[in-house]
């Protein structure tokens, strides 16, 4: 059996990949912080898809928590390991940097940096011990351009592409591929809300894109067919014009 850890698996791009997964044959595990409701319908998704997932609850942010869930998993499941790990969980707290709270600039570097290296930090040396791994980081087409707004969300999303580029040097010669991911506008609940007539203006496929969209190059780059993909980051964005 070959497992999948999707972190922020309850809901928009992290369910869609959840039940792409799932649909190739992996058996994931749906991570999710809060909304336990959600986790459990993409639960559902994942064994509608052909092959039931488990949830497992822990706030990336927080090192013991998720240090915690994960070594338990490796404990109950001897000899298995995370094959595939997909670091998709995050937020945005937009605001002009003046009138930015420190408390947002800090939920969302935390969440997106720290919660990359936590998950990363647990998962990775089974991988190095068994010579092949995925890992497949969520950034944003906002840490390549820079948005006005969003200077915590860019700096989080930079510093993502930046450490997948160095990861995938040092993991390179175990067999374990590391690449990013950095979706322009994508329909989910983070981007409920937004003004999309107007957005789309600046979209040469002039539409929002669709979760699954995403998560079909999420499947793509975990795949055989990847296998020498590595510390890249791909643009998913229907052509936003800069
Ligand atoms: P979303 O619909 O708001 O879902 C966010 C997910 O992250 C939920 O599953 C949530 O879990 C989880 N999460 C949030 N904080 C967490 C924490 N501390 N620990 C564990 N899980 C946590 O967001 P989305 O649009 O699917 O975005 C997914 C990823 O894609 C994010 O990294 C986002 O920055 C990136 N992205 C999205 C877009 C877009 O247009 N949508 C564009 C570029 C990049 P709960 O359900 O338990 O709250």
């Amino acid at each position: 059996m070959k497992y999948a850890l999707v972190t922020g698996g309850s809901r928009g791009l992290g369910r869609a990949i959840c039940v792409k997964l799932a649909s190739q044959g992996f058996k994931v595990l749906i991570n999710y912080v809060s909304n336990e409701a959600k986790a459990k319908e993409t639960l559902e998704l994942t064994k509608q898809a052909g092959q039931e997932g488990e949830l497992i609850k822990f706030d990336v942010a927080n090192y013991e928590e998720t240090t915690a869930a994960i070594e338990q998993w490796l404990n109950d499941n001897k000899g298995e390991y995370i094959d595939v790990l997909v670091n998709n969980a995050g937020i945005r707290k937009d605001n002009l940097l003046p009138l930015m709270p420190k408390e947002d600039w800090a939920a969302v570097t935390t969440i997106t940096i720290n919660g990359f290296y936590n998950v990363t930090r647990a998962v990775l040396p089974k991988m190095v011990r068994k010579k092949h791994g995925r890992i497949i980081n969520m950034a944003s087409v906002s840490g390549i351009i820079g948005l006005p707004g969003q200077t915590n969300y860019s700096a989080s999303k930079g510093a993502i592409i930046a450490a997948t580029k160095a990861l995938s040097k040092e993991v390179g010669r175990k067999n374990i591929t590391v690449n990013a991911i950095a979706p322009g506008f994508i329909r989910t609940d983070m981007t409920e809300g937004l003004p999309e007539e107007e957005l789309v203006k600046t979209i040469s496929l002039g539409r929002f894109g669709e979760a699954e969209e995403v998560a079909d190059l999420v499947s793509f780059l975990a795949s055989d067919s990847a296998a020498y993909i590595t510390g890249e980051c791909i643009a998913i964005t229907g052509g936003l014009m800069g």
